[in-house]
């Protein structure tokens, strides 16, 4: 089904007209992975978020696609071994936004690893997360680490271990699978929240109530299965339901900042010790360097939460004390962001103890519930969902034809569709000549939007700087599903994090397009909700 934004009353009739076999409350990467699964096995599947696709924390992570180092310390072997295991899959499934990243630990005096330590926890790790021979940890000497990283400072340092990781865009990630999902016929809404679920007699779920926050309009989705996997708005849904019972959601706050890389040079991302038993990462991205992240409990609006100056003076202070020649201050920050982790409550436990492990809740009205858990394990935690409904759908039926097992490991999302993975960068110049564009141009379009990019570019229909933002904007309007500018500028993009300075610069044009797309009366930033994030980058709390 279309995720084109000028076809959504067709999606609002689609979803009024018929039962779905699964529902699935929310649009961030747990319930967009929920989609594609089910979807892929051939159930009719649909999904409604009420903000904008991976609005919530799937835009708002450290990015990183990674087996979780320091679960090693917390001596939560399945956990690494399961999503340690997931990077490579994600990579060969979504190579141009899933990216091999070389990480740095510098080992320091009183720091959490001592060299034997990191040396056999790097060890055990390459093995429990299936590292390829040629990607395992390297130990560097005290002489090498500084070579490898010049700005690292010398003082404390006593080596390094080198290991891979991958990075990721988190947000893109999310569109990408819900891309793929809708290929394989999902029906997919943004802007359309979950207001109460429909009971048949007896209690059990047979569908939600929804306002298509756009129209303004409330309908009813009815479905045989209801997952309700809204991150950290879980426990809200299982209140409607009255299922907010046993265990439940502890919300603790991260918080990122960006730097231009040329007050901050990494080479590699820097996982650093900050001196009061945590870490940070430092992670070199195109022209700038992001730095988090903090950790922190949290109790605040769920929808906006906001970087406080003690928050980025925390991450600066870490970042000075790491990297001699750094001496960052308030002005350098060119933009933030903060985002919230669902995780598991465990009494006494402190924010960075608990956790990151995911769960299963079933209520006695049918809905299943799944919280905790990471980025980087969303297939996995997918597939767990989806082996339910399966289970339950084939229980309620037993006449039909079972459904088969997951197999989105083996599927390439929409993005990553090349005759060869090889080709992948080799596309970025055959686009950049064909086009007539710059290379940069051609990489920011890639970086996107991968083996779609020339759909995008022949949307262009010009080759200045502008026409090409033109073409991204009408292809995330038309394939990403793109309603107000900050969908584009923030998620579809990135822009606001990496490249906030070219926004001004932009919005014009923006404008031009959505008017283009919706019509002159249309109000692209509602709420001027765009507006107040743009500020909100750089004013902190
Ligand atoms: P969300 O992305 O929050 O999605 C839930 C969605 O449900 C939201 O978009 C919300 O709007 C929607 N919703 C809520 N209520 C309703 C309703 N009533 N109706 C309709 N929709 C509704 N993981 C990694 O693997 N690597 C990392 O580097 C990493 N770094 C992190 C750093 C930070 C600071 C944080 C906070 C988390 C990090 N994580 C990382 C964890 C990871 O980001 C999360 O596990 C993941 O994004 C959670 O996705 P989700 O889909 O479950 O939740």
């Amino acid at each position: 089904m279309t995720l084109d934004a000028r076809k959504r009353s067709e999606v609002v009739v689609a979803l009024e007209g018929e039962v779905f076999d699964m529902l699935v409350i929310g649009g961030g990467i747990t319930e967009a992975g929920i989609a594609l699964d089910g979807a892929h096995r051939g159930m009719r599947v649909a999904l409604v978020e009420m903000q904008d696709y991976a609005a919530g924390t799937s835009s708002r992570s450290t990015k990183l696609i990674h087996g979780g180092l320091r679960y090693l310390k917390q001596l939560e072997f399945k956990l690494v071994r399961e999503v340690g295991r997931e990077r490579a899959i994600l990579h060969r499934n979504a190579g141009h936004v899933v990216l091999p990243a070389q990480m740095l630990l510098p080992i320091i005096r009183g720091g959490t690893f001592g060299r034997f330590g990191l040396k056999w926890g790097l060890w055990l790790y390459d093995r429990l997360a299936k590292v390829k021979r040629e990607e395992r940890r390297v130990m560097l000497s005290r002489e090498q680490a500084a070579k490898e990283e010049p700005w690292l400072r010398v003082g404390p340092l006593l080596g390094a271990g080198l290991y891979s990781e991958y990075r990721t865009d988190d947000a893109r990630l999310t569109i990408e699978v819900l891309k793929t999902a809708a290929e394989r016929g999902a029906c997919l809404l943004n802007y359309a929240k979950v207001e109460d679920f429909l009971v048949e007699e007896g209690g059990r779920l047979k569908g939600v109530v929804v306002k298509d926050l756009v129209s303004n309009k409330t309908i009813q989705i009815h479905a045989k299965q209801i997952v309700n996997a809204a991150g950290p708005w879980v426990d809200g849904l299982r209140k409607i339901d009255q299922s907010l019972e046993g265990k439940r959601l502890h919300h603790t706050k991260g918080v990122h900042i960006v730097v231009d890389a040329k007050v901050l040079p990494v080479r590699h991302a820097v996982y650093f010790d900050v001196g009061d038993g945590r870490m940070v990462f430092a992670i070199p991205r195109e022209d700038w360097t992001y730095i988090g992240t903090t950790d922190t409990n949290y109790q605040g609006d769920l929808s906006n939460p906001r970087v406080t100056a003690a928050d980025v003076d925390y991450l600066l202070g870490a970042a000075n004390r790491m990297f001699s020649k750094a001496q960052l201050t308030r002005n350098d920050v060119e933009s933030s962001w903060a985002g919230i982790r669902p995780l598991i409550h465990e009494d006494g436990k402190s924010p960075s103890q608990l956790s990151r492990k995911d769960e299963l809740f079933f209520s006695k009205s049918g809905l299943i519930t799944i919280a905790g858990g990471k980025l980087t394990g969303y297939r996995k935690m997918a597939e767990k969902v989806v082996d339910v409904v399966a289970d339950r759908l084939q229980a309620a039926d037993p006449l039909q034809m079972p459904l088969p097992p997951c197999g989105t490991a083996k599927l390439a999302l929409t993005g990553y569709r090349y005759f060869a993975p090889s080709v992948e960068d080799g596309q970025i110049y055959y686009l950049a000549l064909k086009y007539a564009i710059a290379a940069k141009e051609s990489r920011w379009l890639h970086n996107m939007f991968g083996s779609n990019t020339e759909t995008a570019l022949k949307m262009a229909r010009g080759r200045t700087q502008l026409d090409i933002l033109r073409g991204a904007m009408r292809y995330a309007i038309q394939e990403e599903g793109v309603v107000r500018l900050g969908d584009f500028f923030v998620r579809r993009s990135g822009m606001l994090y990496f490249g906030r300075n070219w926004i001004e610069a932009c919005l014009p044009t923006a404008r031009e397009v959505m008017a283009e797309a919706f019509g002159e009366d249309y109000d692209p930033d509602p709420g001027m909700e765009f507006a107040n994030a743009y500020l909100q980058a750089v004013d902190f709390e």
